[in-house]
């Protein structure tokens, strides 16, 4: 056998090897028993996910945004929870049925929902750090960072988001706040005991869906606004979007910096939590 033919064999039983090792570590989702543990270390994934922070600082944010350079990733650990992957599933079930029969996948919340740069980064870095997850474009799924205490990323490993830890009275209304932003996540985690010296992130699924687009705060509501469908029928929106730029508040001229998205309990998973020191 050449050397050539020798590299390529070892290329194929490698590549054969990876598939196997991703599959077993997705195959949890679709078994009803519960694993031991909800956690499970990733350290092949720690420099993936100090690159990809970095990546995830908006072009021209400085002062406490710079702050992200600081942070250094020392563990990573996905997430297998099958009752809370059970709700999320049947939530994202349910959206992907509505899609499909009212075929609003191509609304305008669409190409604005994608016109975020880093939407995508979190995905491509996934891939190629080794993730097998598989995202559904048609319902709008994306991975999004929400930033929190060690006290909350356990509880959120074991139950989800949901109940005490969705935020209740936030600028946007009820909800889940997500962001694109790795400065914005991090501004989330700075509470107290341990803020000084380490944080948590959580790398989430999340279903934005059908989004509406605020252009102002929404403090103290409670679910998104209605919209009109082609029938004459009113629905909810599925989450709301603050993207850069609109102003928040008029009295104030307050304007938003960072993308933020807000979703039900239910439309959120726990995919990792990644825990960092600041430096
Ligand atoms: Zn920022």
């Amino acid at each position: 056998m050449s050397s050539t033919e020798r590299l390529k064999r070892q290329q194929m039983e490698s590549d054969a090897l990876i598939g196997q090792l991703l599959r077993s570590r997705e195959v949890w989702k679709n078994e009803l028993q519960k694993l031991d543990e909800v956690k499970c270390s990733l350290p092949n994934l720690v420099a993936g996910m100090q690159a990809l922070l970095a990546g995830l600082l908006p072009t021209g944010h400085t002062g406490k945004c710079q702050e992200t350079l600081k942070v250094k990733v020392v563990e990573v650990y996905s997430v297998c929870n099958v009752d809370v992957w059970q709700k999320y599933k049947t939530r994202r079930d349910s959206i992907k049925r509505r899609f499909c029969s009212q075929s609003v996948i191509k609304s305008p919340e669409d190409s604005r929902l994608r016109a975020n740069p880093r939407l995508h980064s979190l995905e491509a870095l996934l891939q190629q750090a080794g993730s097998s997850h598989i995202f559904q474009e048609s319902c709008n799924e994306v991975l999004l960072l929400h930033g929190t205490s060690a006290e909350s990323a356990q509880a959120i490993a074991l139950h989800g988001f949901h109940g005490r830890l969705a935020k209740q009275s936030g600028l946007y209304g009820k909800g889940v706040y997500l962001t694109t932003d790795a400065c914005k996540a991090l501004s989330y985690s700075n509470r107290p005991p341990e803020c000084a010296t380490a944080g948590w992130f959580v790398v989430t699924r999340a279903l934005p869906g059908y989004p509406h687009f605020t252009d102002t705060h929404r403090q103290g509501q409670k679910r998104p606004p209605f919209r009109t469908l082609p029938n004459g029928q009113q629905e909810l929106y599925d989450s709301i979007v603050a993207a850069p730029g609109i102003i928040y508040s008029k009295a104030a001229v307050a304007r938003q910096v960072h993308w933020e998205y807000v979703v039900s309990d239910w439309q959120a998973y726990p995919e990792y939590l990644v825990k960092f020191q600041r430096l």
